[in-house]
């Protein structure tokens, strides 16, 4: 790491995801910002994704004025060249971990602690308590979430949680209501402005040149670029969604893409807001009576609890994290899945959903994790390659996140470092969960035949080809009872092997 010098730095560089104030805290220097289009011909993004990516650093580098040296530059490298020459320069420690390195590996460069999250590495590495804790599996989401809400006083009443309860699971998680929409006002949408228009163009050019190519609609932004239109959004969801959140938190509606979810991980991810002023609001609007406690609790433990955790684990599980695969998994994407094409797609809840990712690059935490997630895991793809995917195609997808996200929680490729069982599900439970089973060509409790749900079938093809891999872990104990009752299971598991990799 460089060493600083006398002083504090002249330059503050700051990352594509560092575009709020506190990534400049008492910082009054000058501010070097490097958009790079190298990073869009490497990969096949999500077009909205780029859109909003440059949209945002644009838009910082609009309220920054005549303070920012703004550089378009193949790498990081030439932009920090072309910028500063070979002056010092500061940065606040960056999100992943080829950027990491890349910034301690210049002398040029001092690295200031981490912004953008609520707890300190040196908080997580004292309650993960070093490796015994580890290796006996202790790790886990619900105990660091306590020490979190005890440590930053969040919904507490003295020592104990408001209300008496940690958790409120049980209120929460309710299947939708027989309506095809919440009761629920909309979210914030932006309004597009000159400097939209301006991506907009410079996006067409690089497609019609050949240099990049996309996927995905680039519809009007949904999601905000600016720190006004961040605040504005969690005013929006504070005031007028959150009093719904817990509720329908997990619940899936075909024609409700945003249910009552805040939006808000884009935001996030791109430094424009930080997560202590959103748990902040949503504890006010609980002592002030406007949202019930156990909305305020599902939205402070998404923020306070998962979005921590899921950072730190990112770092603990070190660079070669993203190599596990544990069930060895190794069949590519297929092309309809890759290319969004929805259209290919009958079973009603995969194309619902993949049209929805198709539209904003976003989709909220159960379609992730039991309709997409749990497609790929039943299936058996690739996890690296399911990861990337997740990360070109999603608004608010980075290194950092979709680590653990994917490789542990949805694809169960670390064996359980993450999570204590496969999210894997049939039919039933999309059924209850939502309204996507209605009129499609599969039935959920039917697993062979024409109507037989690939869902359903894929459930139990899983198991059985991971039965030895899975027989000791006591939570799956009773799907693998059920495995053995099968009568249909050779039917089942030659369906969906010649099923393969077709679209459903
Ligand atoms: P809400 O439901 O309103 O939740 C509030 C906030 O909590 C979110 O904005 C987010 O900042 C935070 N949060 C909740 N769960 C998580 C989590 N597991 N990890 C990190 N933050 C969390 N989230 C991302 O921010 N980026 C990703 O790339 C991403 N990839 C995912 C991939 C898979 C397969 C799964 C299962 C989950 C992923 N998540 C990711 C977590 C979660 O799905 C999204 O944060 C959430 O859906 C974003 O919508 P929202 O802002 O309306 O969230």
């Amino acid at each position: 790491m460089g060493t600083q010098g006398a002083g504090e730095p002249r330059y503050r560089w700051l990352f594509g995801d560092q575009l709020g104030p506190h990534f400049l805290d008492d910082h009054q220097g000058e501010v070097v910002m490097i958009e790079s289009k190298a990073v869009f011909k490497r990969r096949r993004f999500h077009r909205a994704k780029a859109h909003l990516m440059l949209s945002a650093m644009r838009h910082r580098a609009a309220e920054l004025g005549d303070r920012v040296r703004y550089v378009r530059a193949d790498t990081y490298r030439e932009g920090l060249e072309r910028a500063v020459g070979d002056a010092p320069v500061s940065v606040c420690h960056p999100t992943s971990h080829a950027a990491l390195r890349l910034v301690t590996g210049s002398q040029q460069v001092t690295v200031e602690p981490p912004r953008g999250f609520l707890v300190p590495p040196a908080d997580f590495a004292a309650w993960a308590g070093g490796t015994d804790r580890r290796e006996q599996g202790h790790l886990r989401l619900e105990d660091f979430y306590r020490t979190v809400r005890r440590r930053h006083d969040l919904l507490m009443d003295g020592d104990q949680p408001a209300g008496g309860r940690w958790n409120w699971d049980a209120d929460n998680r309710q299947p939708p209501p027989s309506a095809a929409n919440l009761p629920v006002p909309g979210p914030y949408l932006p309004r597009e402005d000159d400097i939209d228009a301006e991506v907009r163009r410079d996006l067409d050019r690089w497609e019609t040149d050949g240099e990049v190519t996309f996927v995905g609609h680039d519809a009007p932004r949904t999601f905000p670029a600016s720190r006004r239109e961040a605040l504005r959004a969690l005013t929006r969801f504070v005031d007028k969604r959150l009093a719904t959140f817990g509720r329908w938190e997990d619940a899936m509606l075909a024609e409700d893409w945003a249910m009552s979810h805040s939006l808000l991980s884009a935001p996030l991810n791109l430094g424009l807001l930080d997560p202590a002023e959103c748990t902040e609001r949503a504890e006010a609007a609980y002592r002030a009576g406007q949202v019930p406690l156990n909305s305020a609790e599902g939205f402070i433990r998404q923020i306070a609890g998962w979005r921590e955790y899921v950072w730190h684990l990112y770092w603990l599980f070190g660079k070669n994290y993203r190599h596990s695969n544990t069930l060895r998994h190794r069949r590519p994407l297929p092309d309809w899945f890759l290319d969004l094409d929805a259209d290919a797609v009958q079973a009603r809840c995969l194309s619902t959903v993949l049209a929805q990712v198709r539209d904003r690059g976003w989709v909220h935490h159960i379609p992730r994790l039991m309709i997409l997630g749990n497609y790929a895991l039943q299936r058996g793809w690739h996890p690296a390659e399911v990861t990337d995917w997740f990360h070109r195609n999603f608004v608010d997808g980075y290194d950092w996140v979709m680590l653990p996200n994917v490789i542990g929680m949805s694809q169960y490729a670390d064996g359980g470092r993450m999570t204590t069982k496969p999210y894997v599900c049939g039919g039933a439970y999309i059924d209850k969960m939502s309204d996507l089973c209605h009129g499609c060509a599969y039935r959920p409790d039917q697993r062979v035949g024409d109507r037989g749900c690939p869902y359903a079938a894929g459930y139990w093809w899983f198991l059985d080809r991971h039965r030895s891999q899975l027989q000791h872990n006591a939570r799956l104990a009773q799907p693998l009872r059920g495995l053995d009752r099968l009568t249909d299971l050779n039917e089942v598991v030659q369906q969906e092997r010649h099923r393969a990799d077709r679209a459903p």
